[in-house]
């Protein structure tokens, strides 16, 4: 049997529609798998959220449209979502890999603030909040996602490294409480371990007191700083937040957990290694990671350097979206390379995306109907999102003089609730004289002089020039206008 034939399953209850099939890779087997929710109609999920030590960049980003992405699908199927992203507010005195300088430490030293919890808060707050208002730009709906900030739960940190002391899973030495990663039948479910990754800075000399290479901390003791404990005053590990964050709001086994490639071999090795030894159960049943947003080759990282923000892109004059649209051209799994000119291509692409849907809308009055093609599109995205092939369907059946308007307006109406691209009222380019950036007012007011003076070579220089900010000028009766070229 096809997977086209496959589409609808057969488990719905009499009188409930039943819930059409997905399919997504799980890293645990390294294949696409049929989705099963353990609760009928309700997923679980839980993406790892960022360190909160600076402005989180679109690599980032991407991780998060993708479980938005992922969301989206199981919601149109009719499943309830309920979603938590952590928010990493305190750092531990030691880097995810156990090695080298700590990130929010640094974030404090970067901004003069001295180490303290308090300024962890604070800091960590600043920076989550502009990450919030990115998440929302991007069209992730933020009412429907928990995040819970780490420093809210340790009292749960400390009681989950009690119930590993108590089954055998934890030892302490004195550099710390450390988790026995020899105990578990099958640590490192997820794969990709290399056993020097754990190993702590020899500024540390912990390494010896580790029993094997490749077991983490629990509990990080300091002098001066931290939260009391049974193991004294300290710092959760950097991996028990996640197990016990998920616990804590989505139970002791979840669907889905989704992160970054990145964390596969040891921040998600160790979670499971955490949460199966507490709990004697399945954590994650569908383990989903994002392939990286690359720069120039590289993985886009503040450690190397080449990032890029929101901030940058908007101050491009690129509307948010277009780094979205970006994004689902391409593949969850693949790597993709970012660039200025790929983003302007995705904005030119949107743009007329948004132009067709509203001709469509006015020739259909907003009335949908299935067809052919609708069906093909769910398909596809319900086949490991397969996003750059939905988007090939959608923009094809657009095109193509064999479906209806009403037929194509109801293929925008999923495209809209699967894409998260604002097709059914599309943004205006209007613009406010807030939303101007002061560069962008100068240029305006330099090709005033030279229009007023005659000068229309360095006019249309200077329009030029704001063109490639991402405005176009027109110039009416009552003066020039401005307008966000889409
Ligand atoms: P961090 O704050 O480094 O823990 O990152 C937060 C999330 O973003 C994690 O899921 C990372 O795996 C993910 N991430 C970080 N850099 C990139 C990148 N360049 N491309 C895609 N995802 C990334
Ligand atoms: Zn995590």
């Amino acid at each position: 049997m096809s997977w086209i034939t496959h589409l609808f399953s057969k488990r719905g209850k009499a009188g409930q529609p039943s819930i059409p099939q997905l399919f997504f890779t799980n890293t645990l087997s390294g294949e696409r798998e049929l989705f099963i929710s353990q609760k009928p109609r309700e997923v679980l999920m839980y993406t790892c959220g960022p360190t909160m030590y600076g402005t989180a960049h679109i690599g980032n980003l991407r991780a998060y449209i993708v479980s938005n992405t992922v969301a989206r699908a199981l919601i149109s199927a009719g499943y309830r979502v309920r979603q938590v992203v952590n928010i990493t507010d305190f750092g531990h005195l030691l880097s995810e890999g156990d090695t080298g300088e700590d990130k929010m430490t640094k974030g404090l030293k970067r901004e003069g603030l001295a180490l303290s919890l308090e300024n962890m808060r604070a800091l960590a707050e600043k920076y989550t909040a502009i990450f919030l208002q990115d998440l929302e730009e991007v069209g992730i709906d933020i009412d429907k996602i928990t995040f819970p900030r780490a420093s809210d739960y340790v009292p749960e940190q400390i009681a989950f490294i009690k119930t590993l002391e108590q089954k055998g899973y934890a030892y302490r030495t004195k550099s710390g409480v450390y988790f026995d990663t020899s105990r578990p039948i099958h640590y490192g479910k997820l794969g990709g371990i290399n056993k020097n990754d754990q190993q702590e800075s020899p500024r540390l000399k912990s390494r010896e007191e580790k029993r094997n290479p490749s077991d983490f901390v629990l509990w990080k003791p300091d002098n001066h700083l931290g939260w009391q404990s049974p193991w004294g005053l300290g710092f959760p590990g950097w991996h028990i937040e996640c197990s016990a964050m998920s616990r804590a709001l989505l139970g002791q086994e979840i669907d889905i957990h989704m992160g970054g490639q990145d964390l596969i071999p040891i921040h998600h090795n160790n979670e499971i290694a955490q949460s199966e030894a507490a709990s004697g159960r399945t954590f994650v049943h569908y383990w989903m990671h994002n392939a990286f947003l690359t720069m120039g080759g590289e993985k886009a990282s503040k450690s190397l350097g080449n990032v890029v923000y929101m901030s940058d892109v908007i101050e491009k004059g690129f509307h948010p979206l277009a780094l979205r649209y970006f994004f689902l051209q391409a593949h969850y799994r693949t790597p993709l390379s970012f660039s200025f000119d790929a983003l302007a291509s995705a904005a030119s692409a949107l743009d007329r995306l948004w132009k067709t849907s509203k001709e469509i809308k006015e020739e259909s009055g907003g009335k949908g109907e299935m067809s052919e093609a609708t069906t093909r599109f769910l398909a596809t995205i319900r086949d490991d999102l397969a996003t750059p092939q939905a988007i090939g369907i959608l923009w094809d059946s657009l095109k193509s003089e064999e479906y209806t308007p009403e037929q194509k307006w109801r293929l925008i109406e999923e495209a809209d609730a699967h894409l998260g691209l604002s097709l059914i009222s599309p943004p205006t380019n209007e613009l406010t004289e807030t939303d101007i950036p002061e560069e962008v007012k100068k240029m305006l007011d330099a090709r005033e002089i030279a229009r007023k003076s005659k000068d229309f070579k360095e006019a249309d220089r200077i329009r030029d020039e704001i063109a490639s900010c991402g405005y176009r000028v027109e110039d009416g009766l009552d003066g020039p206008m401005l307008t966000r070229r889409l």
